[in-house]
Formats: C-alpha cells, sequence, structure tokens
C-alpha cells in the first residue's frame, strides 16, 4: 500500500492535479493515500519546501543532494510514510548540470523529488510522475530480464513509462509519443512488478 505525504512547493495546483493523475494510474495495482490531496492549497506543505530551498539553493539553483540531506534531517519527518517533494526551481547534482528530479531512499523512506522547471507541458510532467512513482513502488527492480542499468534500473520496452529518456528533448517526445500511442502507462513486465511489490508491502 503507497500513502504518500505531499509537499508541494509550487505556485499553482496544476502539478498537483498532474500527479493526481499518475497516482490515479498507480491505484491500478495498489491502495493509494495520499495527503493533502494533490492540488489543494496547503500552506504548510508550500512553506516547508520554500524553506528548504532557501536554505540549500545556490543562485537560484538547488544541488539535488544538498537538498535532500537537509530534508532527512528534519526532525518533524521521520517516521513518515513515503514523501514526494515538488519544487520549482533547477535541481541539479554531481556530474548533472541539471535533473529533473527522482527517486531516492534513506533510513527506510522514499522520497520522489522533481523539478517543474524544466517540464515542457503536462503531458511531459504526467510521464515524469509516473516514472518515479514506478520507481518507488518496484516497476522495473534491477535482475529482472529486460531492463538495463541507466542511472538505475529501467524497462526496455516500447511505450512503457519505465524506459529512460537522458535529453530533455527525447524525454518529452517519448512522453508524447506514448500517449497518443494509447499503450497502458505501464507495461505488462512493469505491471506485474508493481504488483508483486504491493504484495510484500501491505
Ligand atoms: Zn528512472
Ligand atoms: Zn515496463
Amino acid at each position: 500500500m503507497a500513502r504518500i505525504k505531499l509537499y508541494d512547493g509550487t505556485r499553482t495546483p496544476q502539478a498537483g492535479l498532474v500527479l493526481k493523475r499518475a497516482l490515479q494510474e498507480l491505484a491500478n495495482f495498489q491502495r493509494v493515500e495520499v495527503s493533502p490531496s494533490p492540488g489543494a492549497v496547503d500552506v504548510q506543505g508550500f512553506n516547508f519546501v520554500q524553506g528548504a530551498v532557501a536554505r540549500v539553493g545556490r543562485r537560484g539553483r538547488v544541488h539535488l543532494g544538498d537538498f535532500l540531506t537537509y530534508i532527512h534531517g528534519l526532525p518533524e519527518l521521520r517516521n513518515q510514510p513515503e514523501r514526494v517533494v515538488i519544487v520549482e526551481p533547477d535541481l541539479f547534482a554531481d556530474g548533472l548540470n541539471w535533473c529533473f528530479g527522482g527517486h531516492t531512499k534513506h533510513a527506510g523512506t522514499d522520497y520522489v523529488v522533481l523539478s517543474t522547471k524544466r517540464v515542457r507541458d503536462y503531458t511531459h510532467l504526467f510521464h515524469l510522475f509516473a516514472h518515479e512513482l514506478g520507481h518507488m513502488y518496484g516497476a522495473a527492480p534491477p535482475g529482472r530480464r529486460n531492463t538495463i542499468e541507466l542511472l538505475g534500473s529501467h524497462c526496455v520496452n516500447n511505450n512503457c513509462v519505465m524506459q529512460q529518456q537522458v535529453t530533455i528533448e527525447d524525454s518529452v517526445l517519448y512522453a508524447h509519443a506514448r500517449a497518443r500511442s494509447g499503450a497502458p502507462v505501464y507495461c505488462g513486465q512493469c505491471q506485474v512488478d508493481l504488483r508483486r511489490y504491493s504484495k510484500g508491502h501491505e
């Protein structure tokens, strides 16, 4: 079962509403509870993210590792369910000029952090959320036949949201082609992965 605490640091409800759609997709494979409701006004969550960004930001950009280290250390975040954090500023990491964000695990808790800065449109944003949530809930795990190790383990099946694209342009094109194809968001193998993970975490 997915029990997600959301921290939405964006100024409009749009990113939250797209996240809601991605969570509805995930709900085909396991029970999902998320609070506060994505897209709803959440001043506390917004202020939390703004505070963290102000603390670790460097000239308007945020180092993903620094950001995670900061939020991992906050006592109010301990012993909570999985967390999804949405930020507006650009993210970067060691060896990467920028990144959309990613999925990490710390002290038994899963995090998805996503920046909306370089997201092209809602189709693209949906793709990124569905992909990161897939990582969080067991899709395309390391060692599954038919995955490749490329910044983590990814699915190689066509039109599966768990494929990895390296450039922004490829990621946008793939998201749109995938959406147009009408294919299921997660391929058959990734669906099996999600169900299996769900059974092990009830
Ligand atoms: Zn990935
Ligand atoms: Zn797949």
